[in-house]
């Protein structure tokens, strides 16, 4: 696997991040992008809401717009008051059982400085240190997916609204796993920017927009503040990145999930085979590249929400291990990977990863292609069955009706 890539994967899934606190995965790209120097072909832009808008533009072949989009949070803390005699109190936001947070520990975020620019090709540094502590009690919030928790043994002062997420160390991979405090969805992020990179230095014909939303895991609040804002021409045909909780037919290793619905819709039928019949092409000048069809129904992503907003929207996953970090006692990994009896480390498959990238270089590439005509598969059928099958189901009848 190429080792750019897996850096800059481990850079990005080790930045504190929860819903509605996204600036350091903000501060991360910016300076990335500054890093990259690739000049005019990546512009950026953020709407009001605080989504980012990457824009990759060489030469295209068509204008059909397309937009990869990955969700720049994952349920995580914040912490509501000052820390005092080592207790502090926060709020969860995120689909986690409450069960899970017994006996588990927490590490905040305290920056230490301003972060330091990436030199150009070096990955961005975000200066700072984690500050463990561990939860005392949990209660519901107010909203549906939030819950208040008190935490004890707060090692230093934090201020209200520092970022605390599982403590669980940095990433590592054994194997071609790879264990993270975040991989859902910043690992998405991570195979967006890989992809823009190798566009960028491939100078590969394409246009497309990297869209980063935040607050996905409340309830797409950032892709929702895009569409009722009107952010997106209404042609586009938007292809939302995830990691998605792994089920017995998805296994990890077997390659990217080329997703066609989620627990609550359907993909677009034509943007999901179109999609489909990129990863078929490239598994025949590409030995390691495997990939998967399968309906990804652990949750809802903001796919559904692209569609329901009636968008041509479909979804490529990774499947997810220790989904939302919840990992039951019994589930063999190693204890440093985890952060309490039911809490550990996300995995994903690092191979899983590197063929997302290359479907996506593959799809922007050939996106001239994609015929959004919903009459497009009859005309093929119905070409198929005159030229080929017609002659040959009449010749051997006396019915001659056709
Ligand atoms: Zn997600």
């Amino acid at each position: 696997m190429n080792p750019r890539q897996l850096d800059l994967l481990k850079a990005v899934v080790n930045l504190p991040t929860a819903p509605y606190h996204e600036q350091y995965v903000d501060q991360f790209i910016s300076q990335w992008m500054l890093s990259l120097g690739a000049g005019k072909l990546l512009t950026s832009r953020r709407d009001r809401a605080g989504n980012i808008y990457l824009q990759y533009e060489h030469r295209p072949r068509s204008k059909r717009k397309l937009v990869f989009e990955a969700h720049s949070d994952h349920p995580g803390f914040v912490s509501l008051s000052r820390s005092r005699k080592g207790r502090l109190r926060a709020v969860f936001r995120g689909g986690v059982r409450s069960k899970c947070f017994a006996h588990a520990r927490v590490r905040f975020w305290l920056p230490e400085s301003l972060s330091t620019a990436a030199s150009r090709r070096t990955l961005p540094y975000i200066s700072g240190r984690w500050i463990p502590a561990e939860i005392a009690s949990v209660k519901p919030g107010r909203q549906a997916t939030d819950q208040i928790v008190e935490l004890a043994n707060v090692a230093a002062a934090l201020p209200p609204g520092s970022i605390g997420m599982w403590d669980i160390p940095d990433a590592r991979i054994t194997g071609s796993m790879l264990y993270a405090r975040a991989c859902d969805d910043l690992a998405g992020v991570a195979a967006v920017l890989a992809a823009l990179e190798e566009l960028v230095n491939r100078k590969a014909r394409a246009s497309l927009t990297v869209l980063i939303t935040r607050a996905e895991e409340v309830g797409f609040a950032g892709s929702l503040a895009a569409l009722m804002n009107h952010e997106l021409e209404p042609s586009t045909s938007v292809i939302g990145l995830e990691t998605s909780s792994l089920r017995p037919e998805s296994p990890q290793g077997a390659g990217p999930v080329v997703r066609v619905g989620d627990k609550t819709s359907i993909f677009s039928d034509r943007l999901t085979r179109f999609i489909g019949a990129t990863a078929a092409d490239l598994t025949h000048w590409n030995n390691d590249f495997c990939w998967q069809r399968r309906l990804m129904d652990g949750g809802t992503c903001d796919t559904t929400a692209f569609q329901a907003f009636g968008y041509d929207a479909a979804g490529i996953c990774l499947s997810l291990g220790n989904y939302h970090n919840m990992c039951e006692s019994t589930t063999r990994i190693s204890e440093a990977l985890r952060a309490g009896p039911e809490i550990a480390a996300e995995t994903i498959n690092i191979n899983d990863f590197s063929n997302l990238v290359a479907l996506l270089v593959a799809i922007a590439e050939s996106f001239h292609k994609y015929n959004p005509d919903s009459a497009a598969l009859k005309t093929r059928l119905s070409k198929m069955y005159r030229q080929d099958q017609r002659p040959l189901l009449f010749a051997h009848t006396s019915n001659k009706i056709s």
